[in-house]
């Protein structure tokens, strides 16, 4: 498996609206986007540093993993992503070396990318996502 650098860092947030303004008058330069993800219940404020994204996530519902992240450790950095070149053979060295994986087989996430995500149990505490680009 190889890491082609840190694609973004996601941060839950339970107001885009309040929260957002800070990371466009930050990023102001950046390219952004923003998203609904149905299967996942969040709307997704993204922007492009292009050496890395920072991904703002809020949750449209309760059930939201997003939802119920802020409720046990409040708002803030949520998770981590990296850029791999081939995310099935990631897999299943993370499985052989005993890593424990939330999801088993990859799935589509934001901007048509394949991710799965790592336990935080098994990275010292930190959610860390794993996605590979869709034209790859
Ligand atoms: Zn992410």
């Amino acid at each position: 498996m190889k890491i082609l650098g840190i694609e973004h860092i996601g941060i839950a947030t339970d107001n885009l609206d309040k929260d957002a303004p800070f990371w466009k008058l930050l990023l102001n330069n950046c390219e952004h986007i923003s998203e609904e993800v149905k299967e996942q219940n969040v709307i997704t404020e993204i922007f492009d540093t292009g050496r890395g994204k920072i991904e703002l996530l809020e949750a449209t519902s309760p059930e939201s993993p997003i939802a119920k992240f802020i409720e046990k450790r409040g708002k803030g950095i949520h998770h981590i992503c990296l850029e791999i070149d081939d995310i099935q053979q990631a897999i299943n060295e993370l499985i052989e070396a005993g890593v424990e994986l939330i999801d088993k087989t990859p799935r589509i996430g934001i901007e048509g990318y394949m991710i799965v995500f790592i336990h935080p149990r098994s990275t010292g505490g930190v959610l860390v996502e794993l996605a590979e680009k869709p034209e790859n």
